[in-house]
């Protein structure tokens, strides 16, 4: 038995504000198993984002535990969730996030060079990933000579560079359109299927819902729902 990748208990967060305060999760349990595809849905201030950034150790829940690939996050230093960060977790967003100076195969290498790889190194991983989400053929484009859909590829790509555990996807489809959406959506499910990497994807997409292993609903910062598929 491995561990589960992700596995909150009861997990809260306020916002307080200086005149208003927001209950945005409410004793949120969420357990993700390693190469487990989990959707997590709710319409739009249900929550999504805010559990995302906890799992992704982009913010810190103030009620409950939340584990991570083995780490206790809640007690976790600065330091430490940087380095899980950059060592096991993989974001991908809505905006697809590319540097628009540098070109599909460039934008892959920037965590591979992190990582302290070398030149020859980054330009062989880059090349497969490239071969991975269907774009061989564009290595040298920059972000604006690309399509929505093939900047979220790129991505993707650049999301798995450092072969990480976890993927953390925030509505990946939200600015394309659904024919585009769903072929993302479908390059997500393939990768976890292929490669072992979980996902976690907040998301208002059925078709994201319908290959899931696993969908969760928010709704007001509480789960009202879970399919196991
Ligand atoms: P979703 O991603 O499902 O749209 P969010 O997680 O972004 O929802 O937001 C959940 C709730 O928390 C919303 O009511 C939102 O207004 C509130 N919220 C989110 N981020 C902040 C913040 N930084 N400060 C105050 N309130 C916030
Ligand atoms: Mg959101």
């Amino acid at each position: 038995m491995t561990a589960p990748v992700v596995e909150l208990r009861g997990v809260d967060k306020h916002y307080r504000g200086a005149r208003t305060a927001v209950h945005a999760l409410r004793s949120v349990d969420l357990v993700v198993e390693p190469g487990a595809l989990v959707a997590v849905h709710g319409r739009s201030g249900s929550g999504k984002t805010t559990l995302l950034n906890i799992i992704g150790g982009l913010d810190r829940a103030d009620g409950g535990s939340v584990i991570v690939c083995e780490r206790e996050l809640r007690a976790a230093a600065d330091a430490e969730l940087t380095e899980l960060r950059r060592t096991d977790l993989a974001f991908v967003f809505q905006g697809f996030g590319l540097l628009p100076m540098l070109s599909a195969a460039e934008n892959i290498e920037v965590p591979l060079r992190l990582l302290g790889q070398d030149g020859a190194t980054r330009r062989t991983r880059a090349r497969e990933l490239l071969e991975l989400v269907g774009l061989t053929g564009r290595a040298s484009h920059r972000p604006n000579e690309l399509s929505g859909g093939e900047q979220q590829r790129v991505a993707i790509a650049r999301a798995l560079a450092g072969s990480p555990r976890l993927l953390i996807a925030d509505e990946p489809t939200g600015q394309l359109d659904s024919r585009t959406g769903a072929d993302i959506m479908a390059l997500i499910h393939r990768i976890v299927a292929e490669r072992g990497v979980a996902a976690v994807v907040a998301t208002h997409d059925l078709s994201i819902i319908e290959v899931a292993d696993h969908a969760v609903e928010l709704s007001d910062g509480r789960v009202v729902g879970e399919i196991a598929v």
